[in-house]
């Protein structure tokens, strides 16, 4: 007998509707190339997304088509998630830090028919131009009045390509398994791969993002979207902020510049926010310099790669700003789990909160989970068994768009292995012990080189530290740590050797240390182990012939 209850589709057009009408007033603030300070209101956006769709329309845009961006985060950005999606096309979001050859690929593997451009991307585009095959028009982010010159021709501003077109648009009826975005993930080997999402399961995952343990979206809260749009669709906070009416505030191309950040903190009230590590670094880094308080920010939600302890501790001793770790990845769409920390833990002794803090935590809702060894069997979530990570659920990703071969993640049916080692606790609370491919296998065994950086960046004199594994005669692999020491301090070899001694087990303990100034960061603001591999390509160990 099936219930009695309506089976309305799941569509981001709802979304849109539901915020324009509740929370039309919610502001929204952006940093972009021409305004220091863009505001704008919810309301004028979905007015500028019907004037867009009529444009889209007039471009001769169809449902299915490809639309893509290669921008920063900002309002104009947001007019394209609602107007592309919702008109029935696919908003194809590209990150412009890839590779130029990943770009050319993704466009043409995409068949995009239009571009929309920031201003800064544009000498990419030009670049590239020759090789983008599918491409019919570009369209650069801007107005008449800032159009950078440029050696191609036909191309138009944003501002002009909507101007005369009506304000009304009868958004279709859409079916609610139709794609509404595209966003490949970099593809650390062999080529980036499209995960197609559908109106369905964008809702479903907005309403995990709006879990109350989640990003922490209110009302009231004010969120700086610093995880980039065209990753991952910004985590879901471009839908889970106008759902619930939150003002948002976009950094624009400043996204990595701790001074902008802590700017817009105080001054436009900031409470949330999200991203990656690095950038939190970055703005420790300014705050611990300019010796700044960062209120109001109350809660920073961090995930893409393992948010080292000293990170966290520093938000919260320093700016009384809790800090939610949360794991995730492209095919999740992207949230996967969330480490809520359970009634009673500020009364934990202090390294028990620790040991829970560095954990990505429980899987949300919606998301199903297992552990597997190499045979695929499954492993107990014992806290001390480590296998694949494999995941399944209604915001998972079930195939990569146009692959052409079986994709090896889902060899498994109904399965998606996500190519990262954790250990599960016996309550589902998961920690990352490394992703399959960073794995050092040392005498047969798993050295985990998240944990290991983890405990190295709390030394006082450490600002980042990477661990990869170097061949060895005896056993394999064995692990080398890569330490970028704090402005001003020059630490040794010893003195860091000697942090790790009691923190890891002794066999853990890095066979070498080296300081360089940087350590190379991907396309989405990751340590890149694969370009520290090449950079280590020659290494030899202290003694070694
Ligand atoms: P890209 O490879 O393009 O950066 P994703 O953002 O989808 O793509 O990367 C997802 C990967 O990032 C995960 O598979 C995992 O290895 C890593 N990751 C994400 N969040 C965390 C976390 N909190 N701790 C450890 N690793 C993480």
């Amino acid at each position: 007998m099936h219930g009695l209850m309506m089976d309305t589709p799941l569509v981001i057009t709802d979304i849109m509707r539901h915020a324009d009408r509740c929370h039309g007033d919610t502001e929204v603030v952006s940093v972009t190339v021409d305004t220091p300070r863009h505001r704008t209101t919810l309301r004028e956006i979905f007015h500028r997304a019907r004037k867009l769709a009529n444009a889209l329309t007039r471009a001769g845009i169809k449902p299915g088509d490809r639309v893509a961006t290669l921008a920063w985060n900002d309002y104009r950005h947001l007019e394209l998630y609602y107007a592309v999606s919702c008109m029935g096309a696919v908003l194809h979001t590209i990150n412009p830090r890839l590779f130029p050859e990943q770009v050319a690929y993704i466009v043409n593997h995409a068949e995009d028919r239009l571009l929309f451009v920031d201003p800064m991307v544009l000498p990419l585009v030009e670049k590239l131009w020759p090789a983008l095959e599918s491409l019919e028009q570009v369209v650069v982010l801007t107005d008449d009045a800032h159009m950078p010159s440029s050696a191609l021709s036909d191309l138009v501003s944003y501002e002009s390509f909507i101007a005369d077109e009506a304000d009304s648009f009868d958004w279709p009826d859409l079916d609610e398994r139709a794609a509404s975005s595209l966003c490949y993930t970099s593809g650390t080997t062999g080529n980036p791969k499209g995960v197609l999402f559908s109106h369905r399961s964008t809702v479903l995952h907005n309403f995990v993002a709006l879990m109350g343990d989640s990003l922490g979206c209110t009302r009231r809260d004010v969120a700086l979207v610093v995880v980039p749009m065209f990753h991952a669709n910004s985590w879901g906070l471009a839908y889970a902020a106008p759902s619930i009416g939150t003002k948002m505030v976009f950094p624009g191309p400043k996204m990595g510049d701790g001074a902008t950040l802590a700017a817009l903190i105080k001054e436009e009230s900031i409470t949330l926010a999200a991203g990656v590590p690095t950038v939190w670094q970055l703005l420790l880094n300014h705050a611990r310099e300019a010796g700044i308080k960062l209120a109001p920010l109350r809660r920073v939600s961090v995930g893409g790669s393992a948010c080292p302890l000293a990170i966290m501790k520093e938000f919260v001793e320093k700016h009384d700003c809790e800090v939610l770790h949360a794991w995730g990845m492209t095919e999740m769409s992207p949230i996967g789990t969330l480490n809520a920390f359970p009634h009673g833990f500020e009364e934990w002794p202090e390294a028990e909160q620790d040991a829970l803090r560095v954990k990505q935590g429980q899987p949300v809702l919606g998301v199903q989970m297992k552990i597997v060894d190499d045979f695929g069997r499954e492993l107990p979530w014992d806290g001390k068994s480590a296998g694949v990570v494999k995941v399944r659920g209604p915001f998972v990703c079930s195939d990569y768009f146009k692959l052409g071969h079986p994709s090896e993640a889902h060899s498994e049916t109904g399965w998606f292995a996500t190519g990262d080692v954790a250990t599960m606790d016996p309550d589902g609370v998961m920690q990352i012990t490394d992703r399959a491919k960073d794995v050092i296998k040392s005498g047969g065994e798993w050295i985990s080189s998240i944990d290991l950086e983890n405990i190295a960046s709390g030394h006082p004199k450490v600002l980042q530290a990477a661990v990869i594994g170097i061949k060895h005669s005896k056993w394999d692999e064995r692990p080398l740590l890569i330490v970028v020491p704090r402005p001003g301090e020059q630490p040794t070899r010893e003195e860091i050797l000697g942090w790790l001694q009691g923190r890891i087990a002794r066999w853990w303990t890095p066979d070498d240390v080296a300081f360089v100034e940087s350590i190379p960061l991907t396309a989405t603001g990751k340590i890149s182990k694969l370009e520290l591999r090449k950079q280590f390509a020659d290494y030899v160990w202290p003694g070694a012939e």
